[in-house]
């Protein structure tokens, strides 16, 4: 038994009297209230997390690892609240890789996090000369998370920081305030106070925060064009910065494969979270002597993946998580219409529902400068485009200003291997896509923005490397 053993105890635990209304994005009913915060609320948190931060450096790293166990192990008690709040709020249904699987790679990230040796290592140690670096603590670290995935990125951002002796502010998307809440709620029954900040609240909260002295190090996951905007506030600062920004993820089949044996990982590849993940495959490239059997396989296995409102058992999609988001999806479908694509599933939403759902379309016969192929969809909408030649399609994946993630799908490893090693993004996935890992680093490049997060090389993004020579 816990403190928030049920849905109520921990709704009642964070929601405010009056603040920002969040509605479920299935439905239109109220899931709370969030407290509106303020520019002067999140100076006040920065400089709280700044009093806390040396005595939380100074617990040392064995100690600060067993409490992020603790910490793993207060969200498994919680578990099955948190996730029901996540889906109310984010829409997401509990089952397929969503608001359960969310609130277990919390868990798991906290966990392994915490499980790494330490980066401090010697560089040179030769009879003459010892040099080692020790990575210390930057101080305080604001993170400023999305609403796509509001619980686990939260806890990408801050297992890593919190490990290495920083002390965290968290601003949540305007969109997920109350997920974010309830999660660290449950964090700091076992942490100390001001260690995990959260501030929630929208319009100039971010900016106060990016743009507050007190702060060392920003870790953005969001649009490109805020990245940018984060960029310029912490110009006075010179606070670090990694930035998680959009990507257009191409996937890349090879005329080897069985189509029926991949299709449904090629499904979650383009379709986990319904498809608003950074990560997920938005665009894909299939060789024109295969074409149909690959598309006819999609389709085979999307009759099957119910979607509706998030807590009924048995669906695995559910809405777009607001308005905003909804119209970028239904503008791209109809520009892939309005530009001769065909239609395989969907395309054809109900605009009179309370919920934004799109139904999962897939869109074949689609030119590679449609508008859908070149702009990020970051919904349920997959164009699938025919290839020629292999050089073609590397071209084509290639073309864009961003590179966040792709994939090469082949029954030979060898060549897989070939066509990933032309391909310009900071992951490649090799028969599948989007599987990230807490033990393996992720990061973008282009415009999808830099700085790594994860395993040894995510420890060390949020650290300072100390040399000590002699
Ligand atoms: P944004 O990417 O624009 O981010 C909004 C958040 O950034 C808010 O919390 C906002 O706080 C904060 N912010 C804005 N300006 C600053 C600043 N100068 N300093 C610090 N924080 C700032 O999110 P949207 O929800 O508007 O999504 C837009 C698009 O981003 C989507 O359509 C989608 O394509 C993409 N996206 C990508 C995600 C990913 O995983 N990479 C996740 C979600 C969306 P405040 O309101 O207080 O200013």
């Amino acid at each position: 038994m816990t403190q928030f053993d049920t849905y109520d105890s921990l709704l009642s635990s964070i929601v405010a009297e009056s603040g920002d209304e969040v509605k479920n994005p299935a439905t239109g009913e109220v899931v709370g209230i969030a407290p509106s915060g303020t520019p002067e609320d999140m100076d006040a948190a920065v400089q709280r997390a700044r009093d806390a931060q040396k005595a939380w450096a100074k617990l040392g790293e064995e100690k600060r690892n067993e409490l992020l166990v603790a910490a793993a192990d207060a969200v498994d008690a919680a578990a099955e609240p948190l996730a029901e709040l996540l889906s109310r709020e984010q829409g997401k249904p509990l089952n397929g890789p969503n608001a359960r699987f969310e609130v277990g790679a919390c868990s798991s990230w906290l966990r392994v996090t915490a499980s790494f040796d330490s980066p401090d290592h010697t560089v040179v140690e030769d009879g003459e000369t010892t040099a080692k670096i020790y990575y210390r603590p930057l101080g305080v670290v604001g993170a400023i998370g999305p609403w796509n995935w509001p619980m686990m990125i939260s806890v990408w951002q801050f297992a890593a920081a919190l490990r290495m002796g920083n002390t965290v502010v968290l601003k949540p998307s305007e969109y997920t305030p109350l997920s974010v809440l309830a999660l660290v709620k449950v964090i700091n029954t076992v942490l100390p106070e001001d260690v995990l900040n959260v501030v929630t609240g929208g319009g100039d909260v971010g900016g106060a925060l990016s743009a507050n002295a007190g702060i060392d190090k920003i870790m953005f996951t969001g649009s490109t064009e805020t990245g940018r905007r984060i960029l310029e506030s912490t110009a006075a600062s010179l606070a670090r910065v990694t930035l998680e920004l959009g990507g257009n993820d191409a996937g890349i089949v090879l005329d080897d494969v069985n189509p029926k044996e991949i299709a449904e990982g090629l499904f979650w590849g383009a379709f986990i979270n319904t498809g608003q993940t950074c990560a997920a495959m938005k665009r894909l490239y299939v060789p024109e002597s295969i074409y149909d059997d690959v598309v006819e396989a999609l389709v085979e296995v999307s009759k099957n993946m119910p979607m509706g409102v998030g807590l009924e058992e048995e669906n695995v999609l559910g809405p777009l998580q607001n308005r905003q988001q909804f119209d970028i999806v239904d503008r791209l479908v109809k520009e892939a219409k309005d530009g001769g694509a065909r239609i395989l599933t969907g395309g054809d939403p109900d605009y009179d529902q309370p919920g934004y759902f799109y139904p999962t379309t897939l869109v074949s016969d689609i030119d590679n400068d449609n508008p859908l192929v070149a702009e990020e969809q970051f919904g349920p909408a997959l164009p699938i485009i025919k290839y020629s030649t292999l050089d073609e399609a590397i071209e084509m994946a290639n073309a864009l200003d961003v590179g966040l993630g792709s994939s090469v799908w082949s029954a030979d490893r060898e060549r897989a291997l070939e066509v990933a090693a032309e391909l310009e993004a900071g992951t490649t996935w090799i028969n599948a896509h989007g599987t990230v890992d807490p033990r393996i680093p992720f990061g973008g490049m282009k415009n999808s923005g830099y700085g790594l997060e994860f395993g040894i090389e995510g420890l060390k993004g949020v650290a300072y490397p100390h040399v000590v020579n002699g």
